[in-house]
């Protein structure tokens, strides 16, 4: 497995692949979400790219980027396991040399649900991941469900400004509790990991209430609600029930309906989301 520092010598490797490419753009600390991404990518194309790169432009100025888990011998190891070709770890100024001022914002669909908690958030995750394609020049890039509002956006991205490739979407991983794996549950205090099952008790709630022929929104959104503020150290900050391409709110549901949720446990804001209606 070549692990690629610069752009110029990452260019150089990619030069060599011939066939289709998968992609799997991370920010590290993987767990077994970012390895499902790599596992679908190998089974799919003659050669596998995963980057690492913890993107400051995404995280707002009050946000965890310093803190953010980083352990890049260990994601190398996993990646290498994995059968990945090619690794892009790049240092920041090689990603943002000084000076550098050209940003990719997806308007309207950016500025909804977690671009309402955290204004700029998807014009730093439009604009990364519009330089990694450039860079990668992928045949296929896989992203996670667990993201879901970054798959509306970078399929958006993808068709408005033509890049030649295919988005492919994997099924979110979950822990046997049914917690959404993700890089920040690692900041979780026993206590807190533990009601962080909540989330996704709260979406099965709503599959449940939608399979039995409720349509309202709010009636859905009030009892997520209600069993959200029942756990001890949750903080809810938004429920949201839209539509999955538009990402606009429904009163009323009708086919399918996106339904997420952003909750703190201390410091902490875990994001979940289930499509009903599929
Ligand atoms: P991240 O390193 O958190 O930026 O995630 C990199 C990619 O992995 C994104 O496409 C995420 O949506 C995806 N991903 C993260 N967690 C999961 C998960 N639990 N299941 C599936 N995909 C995931």
């Amino acid at each position: 497995m070549q692990v690629l520092e610069s752009i110029a010598a990452f260019r150089q490797a990619r030069r060599a692949m011939t066939g289709s490419v998968g992609f799997v753009p991370t920010m590290g600390y993987l767990h077994e979400g970012h390895m499902e991404l790599a596992r679908r990518a190998r089974a799919a194309n003659d050669h596998v790219v995963a980057s690492i790169f913890v993107n400051p432009a995404q995280f707002g100025p009050h946000e965890d980027f310093a803190a953010y888990p980083r352990d890049p011998d260990r994601d190398l190891a996993m990646l290498k396991k994995e059968g990945v070709d090619a690794v892009f770890l790049p240092p920041l100024a090689e990603m943002y040399p000084p000076g550098a001022c050209t940003f990719v914002n997806v308007e309207g669909l950016s500025q909804k649900l977690e671009g309402a908690s955290r204004p700029g958030h998807f014009r730093g995750v439009a604009t990364v991941v519009a330089k990694l394609f450039n860079i990668v020049q992928p045949t296929r890039a896989y992203f996670g469900q667990k993201d879901a509002q970054q798959v509306v956006i970078i399929q958006k991205m993808a068709a408005d400004l033509d890049f030649p490739l295919e988005i492919v979407v994997c099924p979110t991983v979950r822990e046997p509790d049914g917690l959404a794996m993700s890089s920040r549950n690692v900041y979780l205090s026993p206590a807190e990991r533990k009601g962080a099952a909540v989330l996704y008790r709260s979406l099965c709630l709503a599959q449940e209430m939608s399979q039995q022929g409720e349509r309202r929104a709010n009636v859905i959104r009030q009892a997520m609600t209600r069993l959200i503020e029942a756990e001890p150290r949750a903080r809810l900050d938004y429920i949201s029930l839209a539509h999955p391409q538009t990402l606009d709110e429904l009163d009323t549901l009708e086919g399918r309906t996106l339904v997420s949720l952003a909750v703190f446990f201390g410091k902490t804001r875990l994001i979940d989301n289930v499509v009903l209606g599929e």
